[in-house]
């Protein structure tokens, strides 16, 4: 039996003449660029999301690059980011022009760890990126808590986290602003790139759409410089028609996560735990052992698919610092970075495949 980490041919089959459908319409339309699906997508995603206002962007990278530029967050600024997240969260903040100033995860939900913030807070700190890593919610009360006493701006990377509750509020809803990806295998995916940036303060909303838009809202309007950064239309009919599927692409990822829990019993793995302050989404479901590697090429000898989130913890990489941090300074993601793996969990996956992978790791 082979089973995929993910498979967005299954995802799409039953959408399929609906997209194409859409793609159709826009080709007769010439609408690409700046159609009225994007204002409509923006409208819908707020409203499910229970945010403020969404623009809609080219990327979740891009995203977060606004949403810091938007903030005024440049040359001198430090902005706090977990230590194991994905790139882009740490590398905008240098594109920005600021420094990324790494904080350790803590070991249960590996997000920010809150009792780690205050002591890499300095006179230069100007907000911190809770990223809501494979759809585990991050402490936000803690961290708001931390935010308000030092008067810096939190800025969420929701990209994992369509869908995640943090007691009973959905996450992207606590900070100034929220970014989002909807790359293909987000929980909420595009047929390309495509993300967005959330804010329910409406002048940092404009701020936001002009950032992402060359600097004005509309054609020949340049406030100051910005991105193109801008979602295609065609993508956001797409997410349109997903958008209503998304509570039921959550709710399949929650129903194999927790089989997966109750039936993985190897001693040698330990399995995530479930969250009593809010509703994971499970993005990934992240197994870990000190056995990973063996684990990763047992588990692809028997046709299942498997993928390290992620290999390096940011302050290791070349791309910060030249990767010259002390292992030790971050012990919690250096631990991690060696241990995790994702197995699958797609919406689509089958009680079949899903029996298979647990009999597999059970045998490891
Ligand atoms: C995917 C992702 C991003 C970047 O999104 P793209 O749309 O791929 O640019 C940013 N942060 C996190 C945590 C992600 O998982």
């Amino acid at each position: 039996m082979k089973v995929p980490f993910n498979d967005l041919n299954r995802h799409h089959e039953v959408l399929i003449d609906d997209i194409q459908r859409v793609v159709t319409e826009t080709l007769i339309r010439c609408d690409f660029i700046r159609g009225s699906a994007i204002q409509d997508f923006e409208i819908e995603f707020s409203k499910s999301m229970g945010l403020g206002e969404t623009i809609a962007c080219a990327n979740g990278t891009d995203a977060i690059l606004i949403a810091l530029k938007a903030l005024d967050i440049g040359v001198g600024d430090e902005v706090l980011v977990p230590a194991q997240t994905w790139i882009s969260t740490g590398a905008m903040v240098s594109m920005a022009g600021a420094k990324p100033v790494f904080v350790d995860i803590e070991p249960t939900f590996s997000v920010i760890d809150p009792q780690k913030i205050e002591q890499h807070i300095t006179p230069n700190t100007k907000a911190i990126i809770p990223v809501h890593l494979y759809g585990n919610p991050c402490d936000m009360d803690a961290i708001m808590q931390i935010a308000n006493n030092h008067k810096l701006k939190v800025i969420e990377d929701c990209a994992q986290a369509h869908g995640t509750m943090y007691k009973n509020r959905p996450v992207g809803t606590f900070g100034e602003i929220a970014t989002f990806s909807f790359y293909p295998g987000k929980n909420l995916g595009a047929l390309g790139d495509a993300g967005a940036v959330c804010s329910a303060d409406h002048d940092l909303a404009l701020r936001l759409r002009r950032l992402a838009n060359h600097g004005g809202l509309f054609k020949g309007e340049h406030l100051y410089p910005g991105l193109n950064s801008r979602m295609d239309t065609i993508q956001a009919k797409v997410l349109s028609l997903k958008l209503p599927l998304l509570k039921s692409y959550i709710s399949k990822r929650q129903k194999i996560a927790l089989t997966y829990i109750n039936q993985i019993k190897n001693q040698k793995i330990s399995v995530p735990k479930i969250c009593h302050f809010g509703e994971q989404s499970w993005h990934l479901f992240v197994l870990q052992t000190n056995f990973r590697d063996n684990l990763q090429a047992y588990l692809a000898d028997n046709g299942i698919e498997c993928v390290v989130n992620y290999k390096t913890a940011l302050p290791f990489l070349p791309a910060f610092s030249n990767g010259t941090y002390p292992s030790r300074s971050y012990p919690v993601a250096f631990e991690q970075q060696n241990r995790v793996l994702s197995i699958p969990n797609f919406p689509e996956m089958t009680e079949l495949e899903l029996s298979y992978v647990i009999d597999k790791v059970n045998s490891f």
